[in-house]
């Protein structure tokens, strides 16, 4: 393990089989393990003459199964075709900006086509998903918001499902719909999210705010026989907590009533709502839940510096490769 942290610039100065080096660091601190096998033998270096996929030439060879691997197997950068530095670089970019990076941005930035870009900012996102199933705590602020539809001047949007499914070759080209073209229909989306004041954040795409929407999740996520539970006046919190405190501040009427209030849920709200229209300018309902994904993320590791949270975050790139399948819940 290294003493001292990574910078941007150092990052950005490595190259494939360094990125590949660090990675194998964050992911076996006592040695390569073979994902194939498990055995813990260590294994035979190998170096091939031609680049491998993420560009790397420097692989492992089990010493118990005989199969090839290297540290990304089984992790988001398995199988691309994106160098290993830009997979980093573009993590730094993602764990250090305030309002996230767009695709385009990552397409023009690395020199790499907007399909790349799209695929690699969708498996860094899939990283970015909570894995804390810890119970929000203490005083807990609880709301809905809207997210999406048109814009303020009444503009339409992009259909971005669509559109990406056009770009990444999934979807033939409609004759009617083209590249940046708009589309017609997008409805607004409501997100329910509760915020432990002075911790985490957790948020969800709800059909409606309505008691048998908002119960079980909330119930889920939040210790409600123990919290301080402050909401509006909306009827699907009513009698949310049955044995804990809840506290309603009526919005007709007061912005606060002392620590009445659920301003950090809302100053979350902000902070969610300027990122996806200030950065991606609008995302698809089918799209929201891995914006929250990364949205939440960078609200709940706000304490650590960017590049704790960066290499943090290369630690927590594998788990479940079905992530796009997943994404399409
Ligand atoms: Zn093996």
């Amino acid at each position: 393990m290294e003493t001292k942290s990574v910078t941007y610039k150092e990052v950005l100065s490595w190259n494939d089989e360094q990125a590949l080096a660090f990675i194998e660091r964050r992911r076996w601190s006592n040695g390569p393990i073979c994902p194939k096998c498990g055995s813990v033998r260590e294994p035979y270096s190998i170096t091939r003459k031609s680049k491998t996929k993420n560009k790397v030439t420097s692989i492992y060879r089990c010493k118990d199964c005989k199969k090839d691997f290297t540290a990304t197997v089984g992790t988001i950068f398995e199988g691309s075709h994106i160098p290993l530095s830009t997979w980093l670089a573009a993590i730094f970019d993602i764990v250090q900006s305030k309002k996230g990076i767009s695709a385009h941005q990552l397409h023009r930035k690395y020199d790499i086509t907007y399909k790349s870009a799209l695929f690699m900012a969708h498996r860094i996102r899939f990283a970015m998903r909570n894995k804390s199933f810890d119970k929000l705590t203490g005083t807990v602020e609880a709301d809905a918001t809207y997210v999406g539809g048109k814009t303020r001047r009444g503009h339409k949007v992009v259909h971005e499902r669509i559109q990406d499914e056009i770009e990444m070759g999934l979807r033939p080209k409609h004759p009617g719909l083209k590249r940046g073209q708009r589309h017609p229909r997008m409805d607004k989306v409501v997100v329910l999210g509760a915020v432990e004041r002075g911790g985490s954040v957790r948020t969800q795409v709800v059909k409606a705010e309505s008691g048998p929407e908002v119960r079980p999740i909330l119930s889920k996520n939040v210790d409600l026989a123990n919290v301080h539970l402050m909401t509006d006046g909306s009827s699907a919190y009513h009698r949310i907590s049955e044995y804990g405190q809840h506290d309603v501040v009526n919005h007709e009427v007061e912005y606060a009533r002392g620590n009445v209030h659920t301003q950090n849920i809302e100053g979350y709200w902000s902070i969610l709502k300027r990122g996806i229209i200030g950065t991606f300018h609008h995302v698809s309902e089918h799209r929201l839940p891995m914006y929250l994904n990364e949205f939440e993320y960078r609200f709940n590791q706000r304490k650590i510096t960017d590049a704790d949270r960066f290499e943090a975050l290369v630690s927590q790139t594998h788990g479940r490769l079905d992530w796009y399948r997943q994404s399409q819940d």
